[in-house]
Parts: structure tokens; sequence; C-alpha cells
């Protein structure tokens, strides 16, 4: 580290620490390393994120921390690439030593080859013995063997290096799946929901809404899974375009997603579902197999506001009441309507 970068690391620690002491913040890590790269102006998205929440006292959930930290403070998955990077460098290793190790003995093959061939030549000039001709072939036989043996255990050697890497395919997307994000639609995952909403219900002012595809078994059941699955991306993506003021949309479960609304009154949080609603009956999604674009698509929600006393789960289950009401009154709407 050069003399300049330690005297702005410095100034940044001194801008850091009172930051996370001001805002009640630990001083673990990795909240560390994110108010660290907050005060170094890094990243405008993050700066932006940050600024919300502390403009609004909005708590930051561990698993934010933790997302925030991947996205704009970390390299890719850090930990993960640095264990996968030893895994295979040590694969690298033991293969590259498998490969000069056959090389050489290919080396010395085609050394006896030559020599074999001077001696085989020597047999139609100068006439050898029949012992010494045995003697020859004889070496030829075991240098055979030698190589065979080691091409052998190369391939031993690639097979298990193909099944090492398949491990560590699934190893990282294991690692992936088990993190925060949901693997199909990059929504954050059920998870990463019930933290935050674990840590956002403390508040009050926040609402929920729960959004269900409408008839989704039977556009699955017509279209195939293949169509469902580009649809439930295609709605994961509208319901995040349609995410203004801290909202964060997240994967509940199958067909149902879930929006956090934080300083929200009920019915700003119906008309971001309004809007929602509509957007989803835009979607037009191509079927590969008939090339007929697909539409018709659409969505039930349900709107509630946190109350006084209530607990995570009582607010999820008052969104899933309105929910269903959306559903009983011929689906496509949100719920509650608005009173005015
Ligand atoms: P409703 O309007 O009452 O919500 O009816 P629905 O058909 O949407 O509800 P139902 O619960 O009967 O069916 C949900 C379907 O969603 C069934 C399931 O196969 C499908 N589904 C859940 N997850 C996925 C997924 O990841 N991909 C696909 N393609 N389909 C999914
Ligand atoms: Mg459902
Ligand atoms: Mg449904």
């Amino acid at each position: 580290m050069s003399n300049n970068d330690l005297e702005n690391s410095f100034k940044q620690l001194k801008k850091t620490i009172p930051l996370l002491l001001k805002h009640k913040i630990p001083a673990v890590p990795i909240n560390y390393a994110l108010w660290y790269t907050y005060v170094s102006n890094e990243s405008a998205s993050l700066n932006e994120i940050l600024d919300q929440a502390i403009q609004h006292n909005l708590p930051l959930s561990k698993s934010k921390t933790k997302a925030l930290y991947r996205k704009h403070a970390a390299d890719d998955q850090e930990v993960d690439v640095w264990e996968l990077r030893q895994s295979i460098e040590s694969m690298i290793v033991e293969l590259s030593q498998s490969v000069k190790d056959t090389r050489n003995e290919t080396r010395s093959f085609k050394s006896t080859m030559d020599t074999c061939m001077d001696d085989l030549a020597k047999v139609e000039r100068e006439g050898l013995s029949m012992e010494e001709v045995m003697s020859l072939v004889r070496s030829l036989v075991t240098q055979t063997k030698q190589i065979r043996g080691s091409t052998l255990s190369f391939s031993t050697a690639l097979m298990d290096a193909e099944r090492e890497i398949s491990r560590l395919k699934d190893q990282l997307e294991q690692s992936q799946q088990a993190a925060l994000y949901d693997a199909l639609t990059g929504l954050c995952n059920r998870r990463y929901f019930d933290e935050e909403l674990a840590t956002q219900a403390m508040r009050p002012n926040m609402c929920l809404i729960l959004a269900d595809l409408d008839n989704f078994k039977i556009i699955n059941d017509t279209h195939g899974h293949v169509m469902g699955d580009l649809i439930l991306k295609a709605s994961a993506k509208k319901l995040q375009a349609s995410c203004r003021n801290g909202a964060q949309a997240f994967r509940f479960g199958g067909e149902e997603f879930a929006i956090i609304v934080p300083n929200c009154k009920l019915d700003m949080a119906r008309q971001i579902a309004e809007t929602m609603r509509r957007s989803i009956e835009k979607i037009g999604v191509r079927d590969k197999r008939t090339s007929q674009v697909l539409g018709g698509i659409s969505a039930s929600f349900g709107v509630a506001e946190i109350q006084k006393g209530m607990n995570p789960l009582a607010l999820i289950e008052a969104a899933d009441q309105l929910l269903y009401k959306a559903k009983s009154l011929g689906r496509n709407r949100v719920m509650p309507m608005s009173n005015r």
C-alpha cells in the first residue's frame, strides 16, 4: 500500500467509525466494509440506498446488509470464489503433474523405440542371435506396458478431474441457492423475505403486498412448464420494476410474490399494487413451439398495513386473507378496494 493509499484509507476510517456510532450500526467487519464503501463514494447506487435508509431511519437487516455488501463492497462471492479457486488450483497442479509424468514416460518410450529400431536394423544388417532379438522384444514389451499404464493413470486423473469439476459446480450452485436470491426469477428469496419482514415490521407505516398469479396451473397445463417459468420470470421483472421508494419484491414461493413497502400508508401501497397489476396484464411471452405470443396473464393482490402490536405472521395472514378475497371476487384485482 502506498503512503497515499494509507492516508486515504485512514481518512475514510475517520469518517466511517462515527457514522456507525451515530446510526447505532454494530461495528462488525461486514458493516464496516459496507459503510467504508459508502464514505468512499465508490458506488452511486449503494450511496442512494444507504442515504434513503439514513433519511427514513430504516433499519438494515442482516440479509440486506449481506446482499448490499456482496453487490457493492465485496468482489463477487468473494469467499466462495476463494475456496473454489483453492480447489481448482490443487486440481490443476495434480493434472499438470500427471501430464508431466505421461510426457516424460512418452519421451523415454520414444528413445527406447529409437534404440530398438536401430537394434532391429542391426538384426538385418549384422544378423543378431535369437537371444538378442528376444531381449529386444522383451524390452519393447516392458516399455509398451509402462506407457499403457501411464496413459491409463492419466485418463483416470482426467476422469477424477471431471468429477471434481462437477462437484465444484454443484457446490457453487448450492452456495448461490442458499444465499439470498431465487434462482429462477433472480428476486430475493423467501429466507431473505422472512428476515427483512421481521426487521421492517418493527416499524409503523409499513405495508405488505402479496401477489398470486391467476390460474397458473391452467397456464402450466396448457402451455407447459417452460412457458410457466418464462411467465414467472416476466412477472418478477414487472414487480421489481414497479418498486419505488425502498419497496422490495421477493419470490414468496411458487407463483406467489411478496412486496415489502416501508414508510407507506395503505392507500399508497394499494396504488403500487394497482400499478403492478396493470403491468402484469401487459406481459406477452412468445411460445417457441407455436410462435404465438401468450397474453391474458393476471395476478390478484392483497395489501395490508401493519397495525400496532401486529407480528410479521399476522401481517402476512392479513394480506393473505385479502388476496383470497380478490380471488373469490373474480381474480385480477387488488384488495382492499379503494375507499374513495
Ligand atoms: P389461482 O388463480 O387460484 O391462484 O389458481 P392457480 O392455478 O394459480 O393456483 P394453484 O395453487 O392451483 O396452482 C399453482 C401452480 O403454480 C401449480 C404449480 O405447478 C405452479 N408452479 C409453482 N411453482 C412453479 C414454478 O416454479 N414453475 C412453474 N412453471 N410452475 C410453478
Ligand atoms: Mg398460489
Ligand atoms: Mg395462483
